[in-house]
C-alpha cells in the first residue's frame, strides 16, 4: 500500500530538458520512492504559443530513458483551464483582483515612479496599486474599447486578510511567507486567463501533492504560492528546494543551449548511469 507522500515533476514543454531537469525529476521520484509514495508528472503548458507537442514527446522520451516511472496520466494544464477560472472567480469574490491595462512601457515608467502611498517595501521590479498610475477614466475607456488586461492581486488587502503565514522547507526549515516583496502579482495574464503562480498552486492542491520538490531558483515563488493557498483555502504542502545544476563555469543550464539537452546526450550514446554519476546521484 503506497504511503501518503506525493511528489511531482512539472516541466514546461517549451524546450528540451537538460541535466538540471534530469536532477529535478530524479530527485522528486526518489523522494517518493524512499517513502513508498507516488511520483507524478505534470505538463505546465498554459503558454500555448511557446509549448509544442514535439517538446512533450521529447520530455516523455527523456524521462523514460532515465527510467523514471510516474503514476497515471500526465496532467496537462491546458486541459484544466476551468480549474484556474474557478480560482480566479474565488479571488474576485474576495474583491482582491483588479484589471490592469498598462502596457510594458507604461509599467516600466510606473516602476521608476513608485507611488508615494505604498505601504509595501518595493524593490526594483515590483509594483503595487498599478491602477494608481492611470486614471480610472482611462482604464474604463480602454476596457470599453476591448483593450487586453491582466488581473492583478491587490497585495496589501490580501496580506491583511491572511495575517502571518509559514511553510516548511526541508533544507531551509520553517519559513515566513513574504509575498509582499512581489507586489501586485498577475493572477491572470493579458493573453491567458491564468498565470504560473495560480495554476501551480491550484494543481498542487488538486493533485494532492504533499511535497513540492523543485530547484532553488523557485524558492521565491513559494512566498506567493503560500499566499494563494491561504486565500483559496487550499492545503500547504512541504517544500524541498534543491540545488541548481550548473555548467563548468558555474552558470545555470539553459534550455536554449542545445549541447546540454538530454536528447542530445542520449543520442550521443551516454547512458543513465553516466548521467547519475555526473549528477552525483546514487539512486
Ligand atoms: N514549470 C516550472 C518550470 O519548468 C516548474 C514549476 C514548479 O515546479 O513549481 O520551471
Amino acid at each position: 500500500m503506497p504511503s501518503d507522500v506525493v511528489t511531482r515533476f512539472a516541466p514546461s514543454p517549451t524546450g528540451f530538458l537538460h541535466l538540471g531537469h534530469a536532477y529535478s525529476a530524479l530527485f522528486s521520484e526518489n523522494l517518493a520512492k524512499m517513502s513508498d509514495g507516488i511520483f507524478l508528472v505534470r505538463f505546465e503548458d498554459i503558454d500555448r504559443d511557446r509549448c509544442s507537442p514535439d517538446f512533450e514527446r521529447a520530455i516523455i522520451d527523456d524521462l523514460s530513458w532515465l527510467n523514471l516511472k510516474w503514476h497515471g496520466q500526465i496532467r496537462r494544464q491546458s486541459d484544466h483551464m476551468v480549474d484556474y477560472t474557478n480560482a480566479v472567480n474565488k479571488l474576485k469574490r474576495l474583491k482582491l483582483l483588479y484589471p490592469c491595462t498598462l502596457s510594458r512601457k507604461e509599467l516600466s515608467e510606473a516602476l521608476s515612479a513608485p507611488h508615494p502611498d505604498t505601504l509595501l517595501p518595493q524593490n526594483h521590479n515590483t509594483l503595487v496599486d498599478t491602477d494608481k498610475h492611470i486614471s480610472n477614466q482611462e482604464t474604463q475607456r480602454r476596457l470599453r474599447s476591448g483593450a487586453p488586461y491582466a488581473l492583478r492581486l491587490r497585495m496589501k488587502s490580501a496580506i491583511k486578510m491572511t495575517g502571518r503565514m509559514t511553510w516548511h522547507d526541508t533544507e531551509a526549515g520553517i519559513q515566513t511567507a513574504e509575498p509582499e516583496i512581489f507586489g501586485d502579482i498577475v493572477i491572470a495574464r493579458k493573453d491567458i486567463p491564468t498565470s504560473y503562480h495560480l495554476s501551480v498552486t491550484v494543481d498542487d492542491a488538486i493533485q494532492g501533492i504533499t511535497t513540492v520538490t523543485r530547484g532553488d531558483d523557485l524558492f521565491g515563488a513559494t512566498h506567493v504560492q503560500r499566499l494563494l493557498q491561504e486565500l483559496l483555502e487550499l492545503p500547504t504542502p512541504n517544500y524541498c528546494h534543491h540545488k541548481i545544476i550548473t555548467d563548468d563555469t558555474g552558470k545555470r543550464l539553459a534550455k536554449r543551449n542545445k549541447a546540454n539537452t538530454l536528447k542530445s546526450l542520449r543520442e550521443s550514446g551516454i547512458n543513465r548511469e553516466d548521467i547519475l554519476k555526473s549528477l552525483d546521484l546514487n539512486f
